[in-house]
């Protein structure tokens, strides 16, 4: 199944939402990679997973070196 709707033929260049090209009949594929998201939709997983609402979970973060 496309990940995307809009599909690239790679022998004509046309656009199309079909993965055969109705223009020449060549492979379709996804015209551009899937855009990256900020939103996390697996947040609150990976919190539960690092145990971030823990008393100890402070004491794993990277801090400054004293020197400053
Ligand atoms: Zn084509």
């Amino acid at each position: 199944m496309a990940r995307q709707l809009i599909q690239k033929c790679k022998t004509c260049g046309a656009y199309s939402y079909e993965l055969i090209c109705p223009i020449c009949g060549g492979n379709s594929q996804a015209a551009a990679p899937l855009k990256w998201t900020p939103e996390d939709p697996q947040a609150h997983r990976r919190r539960k997973m690092n145990e971030v609402e823990s008393e100890t979970w402070n004491d794993t973060l990277p801090s400054l070196s004293e020197e400053e």
